[in-house]
């Protein structure tokens, strides 16, 4: 008699109400003396009760004002790293310690200073630019760090006489050389869930929502782009459908909760998500939808409140990588 099969996949939390979850998240924010921060792709209920919520870039500013002593950040760890490198005297805690991301993963440190040092050996003359999407330490090994929203501005600020190496998105790098018209050498990583938007589906859906306006993200790789009629970071997008005010259909190829913070602010319009490439059997996956954020629920907010871990803890190289965010994103 064969033996059942025992699986080894972790138990599913328990049952909460959202809404019962929402008030002990309320309470426990007033007795731990706590902030909120969420990034448009975790959880809509996550972001309802968040005390601010935005892109990489408008979340770095607002840690810096946060009077609280404690931030939790719902989102991935570089930014848990992110808001600890801003904010070195609070607490800052993060719902899942698992909670990566494959961009920042594509570029580890040691590679990175391995290939700047191949780069110096040869004579070459380059600033490295970096997404924000990258670890702490890799922050630390860099000239400027940009996120969608400032890249351009950033990149004109390197001297005409250096060479740039952009780490790690090397379809918003390629979106970036044609923009700025800067040449780029760039680092081969993607993110998985831009990365997997399909062409035929984007194509499809347009044809058949006649006069939509397509919004896609700069991580898109670059056959999206060349069809889009907005491209831009999530702010972007957001401002973008506020200043509209005749309903319009959006397709928007970005993480598709982002049609969330969208709804928001401009409910007059309608947003279709693209959906990822089909699977061999025909159906669309859900990967438009970021594995790591959706580590994010309201009752791992809460748990990690009420136990005060995970933790982002002080590392001496966040010291160098403050200096890089302070004069790219601060100045
Ligand atoms: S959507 Fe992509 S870039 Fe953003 S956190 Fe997820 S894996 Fe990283």
């Amino acid at each position: 008699m064969s033996l059942p099969v025992i699986s080894q996949s972790a138990p599913s939390a328990p049952y909460e109400d959202p809404l019962d979850l929402m008030d002990e998240i309320d309470a426990l924010k007033k007795q731990k003396d706590a902030s909120i921060l969420a990034h448009y792709y975790v959880d809509g209920e996550i972001q309802d009760i968040a005390d601010f919520t935005g892109d990489s870039l408008k979340l770095a500013r607002d840690a810096t004002k946060v009077k609280t002593s404690t931030i939790v950040f719902a989102g991935v760890h570089f930014m848990g790293e992110s808001t600890k490198i801003m904010c070195p005297e609070k607490r800052v805690l993060i719902p899942d310690l698992h909670a990566g991301c494959s961009l920042a993963d594509s570029c580890p440190p040691e590679q990175l200073a391995a290939f700047q040092e191949q780069l110096r050996a040869q004579g070459r003359n380059f600033h490295t630019v970096a997404y924000i999407n990258t670890s702490a330490a890799v922050k630390s090994l860099v000239d400027w760090i940009v996120t969608s929203g400032n890249a351009r501005e950033i990149i004109d600020r390197v001297p005409e006489d250096k060479e740039i190496l952009f780490v790690p998105d090397q379809h918003l790098g390629r979106y970036l050389m044609e923009v700025t018209g800067r040449k780029m050498i760039l680092w081969p990583g993607s993110c998985m869930v831009h990365e997997v938007f399909s062409i035929q589906d984007l194509i499809r859906i347009r044809k058949a929502n006649p006069g939509s306006v397509v919004m896609a993200h700069p991580e898109c790789p670059q056959n999206i782009l060349e069809i889009s009629d907005v491209v831009g970071g999530t702010e972007k997008m957001r401002k973008h459908v506020m200043g509209i005010a005749q309903p319009t259909t959006f397709l928007v190829a970005t993480e598709a909760t982002m049609i969330h913070p969208l709804q928001r602010v401009a409910p007059q319009h309608t947003y279709i998500p693209i959906p990822g490439i089909m699977s061999s059997s025909g159906e669309t996956c859900a990967c438009n939808k970021c594995p790591h954020m959706a580590r994010n629920t309201l009752q791992k907010v809460r748990d990690c409140l009420r136990d005060g871990s995970p933790e982002i803890e002080w590392k001496d190289y966040f010291k160098t990588a403050r200096e890089v965010l302070d004069r790219s994103l601060l100045q």
